[in-house]
């Protein structure tokens, strides 16, 4: 019996999820069948009890909008899932009991790690919604020296930062510092090529930005780090591989190398028309 995972969700046929597991399945020898599973908008908790009642079926990756909901349905949760609020990763235990964990800010601590040393970096955190929850508790265990969060609804920001006050704080945009060595836009304004209301003091010669949206062209947010002199600026695809990676190692007890799937993709978005 072959074992049976899925990403959930609501759109789901756009997902790259499938296309990554399957890659990760043959370049670790595990077979599995990975499928998407469209998830009704007032349905998520039977779908997903649905799918887990069977032998087969050992785990699922969540998506939007049900991150939230997934949280609500397990047993038990990792202490990344319980920071976030929010559960990607779906794991079926032994004794048929689901566990969530949150593995969104292991994905991208792994890609930022792959181009910058994080231990003592400034960080600069936009954004306060359930990205960035999830990256909170990685970027603290990856040893960064600070992070400043600012955020549109600053209340938000506030809530966030007191999970950690000795090392994070709520910033309005006057108390902003210059040349952070990271900048992180977590928030949503890329999808809509909007940008975050932030001065461009806070990117310096030094300054590595990363944006947790990705897409054919530079993303918004980017392409303004770039005009302010952005020593590096990276698009989120990384995190997204990086996030499958660490879940294939929460079901399957081996993380795969995310490098040669990042670059087909990569090429793949490059060659869409
Ligand atoms: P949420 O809806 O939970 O949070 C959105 C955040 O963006 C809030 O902080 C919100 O501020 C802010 N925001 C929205 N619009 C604007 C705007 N016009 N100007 C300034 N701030 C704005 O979304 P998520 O945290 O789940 O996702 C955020 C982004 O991260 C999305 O683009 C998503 O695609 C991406 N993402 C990428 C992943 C990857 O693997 N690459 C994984 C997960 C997310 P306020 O509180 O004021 O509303």
């Amino acid at each position: 019996m072959t074992d049976n995972y899925v990403v959930m969700g609501n759109p789901i046929a756009h997902s790259k999820s499938p296309e990554i597991h399957r890659a990760f399945a043959a370049q670790t020898q595990q077979a599995l069948n990975y499928q998407t599973l469209l998830v009704p908008l007032e349905a998520f908790a039977d779908t997903a009890k649905q799918f887990f009642a069977a032998a087969q079926a050992k785990g699922a990756n969540v998506t939007v909008p049900f991150k939230e909901q997934a949280f609500a349905l397990c047993d038990e949760l990792s202490e990344r899932a319980q920071l976030a609020g929010a559960v990607n990763t779906l794991i079926k235990l032994d004794n048929g009991k689901l566990r969530g964990d949150n593995t969104d800010g292991l994905g991208l601590v792994s890609d930022l790690q792959a181009h910058v040393d994080l231990h003592g970096a400034k960080v600069l955190l936009l954004g306060a919604g359930g990205a960035a929850k999830g990256c909170l508790l990685p970027l603290l265990e990856a040893g960064v020296a600070s992070i400043d969060i600012f955020n549109r609804t600053y209340a938000k920001a506030q809530q966030l930062a007191a999970v950690a006050p000795a090392t994070c704080q709520a910033c309005e945009s006057e108390s902003l510092a210059q040349g952070y060595d990271v900048v992180i836009n977590s928030t949503s304004a890329s999808l809509n090529g909007q940008l975050p209301d932030v001065p461009g003091s806070i990117i310096a010669a030094h300054t590595l930005c990363y944006d947790m949206m990705y897409g054919k062209e530079i993303t918004a947010f980017n392409q303004w780090a770039q005009a302010q002199g952005a020593k590096q600026v990276i698009d989120g695809l990384g995190m997204l591989v990086g996030q499958a990676a660490h879940s294939f190692n929460l079901w399957r007890g081996v993380l795969p190398a995310v490098t040669p799937v990042l670059q087909q993709l990569r090429q793949q978005l490059e060659q869409q028309s």
